[in-house]
């Protein structure tokens, strides 16, 4: 999802990236761009104008932190933006602070997944947090609606209220409460009618049982394919009843993403969850950080910095890897290795953020670790040596390595065992030349 708006920002906060200062014009421009893709991105065009201006405002004249570059500040400032937009700190969590059976209201238009999400926060409230959740529909225009939900209540384990033919919604919700009540649940789902498009006969029976049943939430369910229609479906809805917040489905084929952006900002109504797939357990809470993160594509400003200082070792580490493959990996390959480790947070970081090296994580750690230090004394140890010796380790005889401990003030043990990693290592690359990652660890699985 969003990867499209993601890609975009990602290419244009890559050129703010890296300058040592940054000036208005350089703002202005990048801005520009965001505008464009937020606009690409069927993002309302009053939110993306005013996104833009919120975020000039803070960029131009923000002072600049000393650990951070100009432009990942501005990516901070954007990331933060973003999350103001898409609902900031806002509750999304259901409240249930009243005498049960709390009700819980789902309105929306025909297709917009009304049903399904129903089923799927009926099963989640139920699993998760352990209610006792009845569901009932109201849907008495669709044919075979009140089925749906019922085979629906079934996949999910879910009760629903038995189905009397002919009744009316509002019948049929007074049921549902009374149901509720007597079989002492602690949530009643009302699952209403939808319309193709709206209408005030629909308007009319919303508000009815709104009025009739007291829901503590009202949850207006927008498919985010509509893009801008969920939104102003969303403006209608809630100019007729309450509506508590959205539940946004289909999130799972959005690529644009612009509807949950403009959602919050426009309507006012936070969305509280997303639908994510067809499964009655594809449902997520809406979190606005996450979703910023992945909109940036870029996760957090720490991991930004170490991925800015990851790209410039790139070129380095694609000629490593073509030496290794073919089985030379010198002494100089090796301090490489461990200034790139030193950067990624030691040895075991590392590891442990490939899938399939938890073995060789295990073997590191008992073999107590490798931490900053200790890779420091690898690298002084290196850089004693001569030209000569970092090209073909072999030369290294008794009196050169007396020579590179006193250089490096480490001893010959210490310079002893670093040959020997360093062997390993080199035996380790020419197998993972030969069968690349996969037979790596393969052969440290077996
Ligand atoms: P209703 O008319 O609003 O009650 O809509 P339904 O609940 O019957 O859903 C219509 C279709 O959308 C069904 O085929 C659902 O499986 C599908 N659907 C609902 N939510 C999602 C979602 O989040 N992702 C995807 N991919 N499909 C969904």
């Amino acid at each position: 999802m969003f990867e499209s708006l993601s890609d975009r920002l990602g290419a244009i906060f890559e050129g703010l990236r890296g300058r040592g200062a940054l000036e208005e014009k350089d703002v202005n421009e990048a801005l520009r761009e965001v505008r464009i893709a937020l606009l690409e991105a069927d993002v309302a065009l009053p939110v993306a104008k005013e996104f833009i201006g919120k975020v000039k405002e803070r960029a131009i004249g923000a002072e600049v932190l000393r650990s951070v570059t100009p432009g990942q500040q501005v990516v901070k400032i954007v990331h933060d933006a973003l999350v103001e937009m898409l609902g900031g700190s806002d509750k999304t969590d259901l409240d249930f602070a009243t005498t049960p059976p709390a009700v819980i209201m789902m309105v929306g238009l025909q297709g917009s997944g009304k049903t399904t999400s129903t089923a799927k926060i009926a099963l989640r409230l139920q699993k998760r947090e352990k209610k006792k959740v009845l569901m009932a529909s109201l849907d008495t225009r669709r044919p075979a609606a009140q089925e749906q939900l019922a085979i629906l209540g079934e996949q999910a384990e879910v009760k629903t209220l038995p189905i009397i033919a002919g009744q009316n919604p509002r019948d049929i919700a007074k049921r549902a409460l009374e149901a509720g009540r007597l079989g002492g649940f602690d949530v009643v789902m009302l699952d209403t009618a939808g319309r193709l498009s709206i209408d005030e006969q629909l308007m009319a029976e919303i508000a009815d049982i709104h009025a009739a049943s007291d829901p503590i939430e009202t949850l207006l369910v927008v498919d985010a394919l509509t893009g801008q229609d969920a939104v102003s479906t969303a403006e209608k809805f809630k100019a007729r009843v309450p509506v508590s917040g959205v539940v946004m489905t289909r999130i799972d084929g959005d690529a644009r993403g612009g509807a949950a952006l403009s959602m919050r900002a426009v309507t006012g109504a936070p969305i509280k969850f997303v639908g994510v797939g067809e499964k009655i357990d594809a449902l997520d809470t809406f979190e606005p950080e996450r979703m910023a993160g992945r909109i940036l594509g870029m996760g957090d400003i720490v991991s930004l910095v170490e991925k800015a200082s990851l790209e410039i070792d790139e070129a380095k580490a694609k000629k490593a890897a073509k030496k290794m493959a073919k089985g030379e990996f010198d002494m100089d390959d090796l301090a490489d290795q461990f200034r790139q480790m030193r950067k990624m947070g030691g040895m075991g970081a590392i590891l442990g953020m490939m899938p399939g090296m938890g073995k060789m994580k295990k073997m590191v750690d008992q073999a107590g670790g490798l931490d900053d230090k200790e890779i420091l004394h690898q690298e002084a140890i290196i850089s004693s040596m001569t030209k000569a010796e970092r090209k073909k380790p072999a030369l290294l005889n008794a009196s050169r390595k007396k020579r590179i401990a006193k250089g490096s003030g480490t001893s010959v043990q210490q310079v002893n065992k670093l040959i020997k990693a360093h062997r390993q290592m080199s035996d380790m690359m020419k197998k993972l030349g030969k069968g690349g990652m996969k037979g790596m660890a393969k052969q440290l699985a077996g």
